[in-house]
C-alpha cells in the first residue's frame, strides 16, 4: 500500500473553539490505482490532501507514505520525504512565465540539487508523455489552458513519486478538456504505478476510477448514490 491514513483526526483553530476538519478518517490507496475523494465545498477534501502530502500534522492518526509512517518524522526529513516519494497537482497549475514546458520539469532536478540539464531527457520523456512533446519549447502563454494543466502533471511526476495528490485539476477546463485531464491522469497512475489521490466536485468523469469515497463535513463514507467503480475482473480461462 502506498498511502495509508488511518483514523486521521484534524483540527483548526476557530475562534476560542476548534474546527474539526477531519474526523477519524482512514483510506488506503494502494500503488497503481486511483482513489476519487468527493465531496462538497468545505467539506474537508483538501485539508485531506494536506494531511496526505505531510504538508499538515493532523492532531491524531496515522499517515504512512510508500512504507514509512511519517509520525516523529522531523521537519528535513518530511521536506526530504516530500521531494522523493510525493508529487502534488494544485488547480492552478503555477508555472514559471519566462520558462518553457521543458524547463518548467527541468526546474525539480535544480530544486532537488540535481543538474537541470542532466533531467532534460526526463523533461521531454514526461512531457511526451502527457501528449506535449511538440510543446517542449513553449511558454505558458503560447499554450491553452489544458496544456498548461498537463504540464503541471508532467511536472509532479518528475521525481517518479510513489503518491500522487490532485486537487481539481479540471475546475479550469471546459467539460471536454476535464474529461482528457482525467483520461491522462488515470493512465498515469496504471503506467507508474502510483497511488493516486484525486480530488473533485466534478462527478461527471469518474467512470475509469479505481475506487470513489465522499467526505460529508470531515468524515469519509463510500457515497451512496455513487457506488464505487471497480475495473473488471480478469478473464477467466476454462
Ligand atoms: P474543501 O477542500 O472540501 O473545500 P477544506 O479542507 O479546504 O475543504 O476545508 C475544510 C474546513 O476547514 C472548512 O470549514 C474550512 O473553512 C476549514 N479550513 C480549511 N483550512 C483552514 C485553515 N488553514 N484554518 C482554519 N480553518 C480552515
Ligand atoms: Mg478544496
Amino acid at each position: 500500500m502506498s498511502l495509508e491514513l488511518t483514523d486521521v483526526t484534524l483540527t483548526y483553530p476557530d475562534g476560542g473553539a476548534r474546527l474539526t476538519a477531519l474526523d477519524n478518517v482512514s483510506l488506503t490507496v494502494p500503488a497503481g490505482s486511483m482513489t476519487a475523494v468527493i465531496g462538497p465545498s468545505g467539506s474537508g477534501k483538501s485539508s485531506l490532501l494536506a494531511v496526505a502530502a505531510t504538508l499538515i500534522t493532523p492532531d491524531r492518526g496515522r499517515v504512512v507514505i510508500d512504507g514509512q509512517d511519517t509520525a516523529g518524522l522531523g521537519r528535513a526529513a518530511l521536506t526530504a520525504l516530500r521531494r522523493t516519494t510525493i508529487g502534488t497537482v494544485f488547480q492552478q497549475p503555477n508555472l514559471l512565465p519566462s520558462l518553457t514546458a521543458a524547463e518548467q520539469l527541468q526546474v525539480m532536478a535544480h530544486l532537488d540539487g540535481r543538474s537541470p540539464r542532466a533531467a532534460r531527457p526526463r523533461a521531454l520523456e514526461l512531457l511526451a508523455a502527457v501528449g506535449l512533446a511538440e510543446q517542449a519549447d513553449r511558454r505558458p502563454h503560447q499554450l491553452s489552458g489544458g496544456q498548461r494543466q498537463r504540464i503541471n502533471i508532467a511536472r509532479a511526476l518528475m521525481n517518479e513519486p510513489a503518491v500522487l495528490l490532485v486537487d481539481e485539476p479540471t475546475s479550469a477546463l471546459d467539460h471536454e478538456r476535464g474529461a482528457a485531464v482525467l483520461d491522462l491522469l488515470t493512465a498515469l497512475t496504471h503506467q507508474r504505478a502510483t497511488a493516486t489521490v484525486l480530488v473533485t466536485h466534478d462527478r461527471s468523469h469518474l467512470g475509469a476510477v479505481d475506487e470513489v469515497v465522499e467526505v460529508l463535513d470531515g468524515r469519509l463514507s463510500s457515497p451512496r448514490d455513487h457506488p464505487p467503480v471497480r475495473r473488471p475482473p480478469r478473464a477467466r480461462t476454462a
